[in-house]
């Protein structure tokens, strides 16, 4: 077994120097500032990389990941970078994004011990048995993405909750908070249209976002 990781470093340096040929200056220009224009709350899952997906560069978005994207209104981790990101870097948007086959919403779905995360996964739980009775009602095979997007559903509207966001948009910072699903399958974000701009968006956008899940999943109609 290797300790060293010089397969890392060396493509470290290859992209190091492919990055400065095709923009130079392009990292002395870092230096000054980041001025993103939005915040990922994404999944720790590494078919998931933040700035692949949208073909972002370094610099151009905030990023915090957690297992199964779970925005907990107690969590400083979390809390802290929606505070950094929303009044010191005044990013315009934050996206929550989950993801198909999550490992962490399946665990929480099918009631699977993994170990120190039930803990946190338990959030995810928290999801699931607020939206038992439509679960119930979604084709086995097809309940754990139905639960990723309520849990992104819950989650953003949680972002919404925080302290921060309802702060900003208090004082008219511009700020508006996303819900988005990756499929694994197809490389592909959705939009779950879980969209607020103000406080007055937020419910709304939540049952809009609620209701186009339960059409999604609903189970095929006897004809
Ligand atoms: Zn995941």
């Amino acid at each position: 077994m290797t300790t060293q990781l010089q397969e890392l470093l060396d493509s470290n340096r290859l992209w190091a120097r492919k990055m400065e040929a095709t923009r130079p200056g392009f990292f002395t220009g870092l230096l000054q500032q980041q001025a993103p224009q939005y915040l990922w709350i994404g999944c720790a899952d590494s078919r998931v990389p933040a700035n692949e997906l949208v073909d972002l560069a370094p610099g151009e978005l905030f990023v915090h990941r957690n297992v199964a994207n779970v925005v907990v209104h107690s969590d400083l981790n979390c809390l802290s970078v929606i505070q950094f990101a929303t009044d010191v870097l005044q990013i315009k948007h934050i996206i929550v994004v989950g993801h198909s086959n999550c490992g962490g919403v399946a665990a929480a779905l099918e009631d699977r011990r993994v170990g120190v995360a039930d803990n946190w996964i338990r959030h995810v739980q928290d999801v699931r048995n607020r939206h038992h009775a439509f679960l119930e009602t979604v084709a086995a095979d097809e309940r754990v993405n139905a639960l990723c997007e309520l849990n992104v559903v819950e989650q953003a509207l949680n972002a919404c909750q925080t302290t921060i966001v309802m702060d900003a948009w208090q004082r008219g910072q511009e700020l508006v908070v996303h819900g988005w699903v990756y499929r694994l399958h197809n490389g592909l974000l959705k939009d779950l249209t879980m969209t607020a701009a103000s406080l007055d968006e937020v419910m709304p956008a939540y049952e809009r976002a609620l209701a186009l899940v339960h059409e999604r999943y609903a189970p095929a109609k006897a004809a």
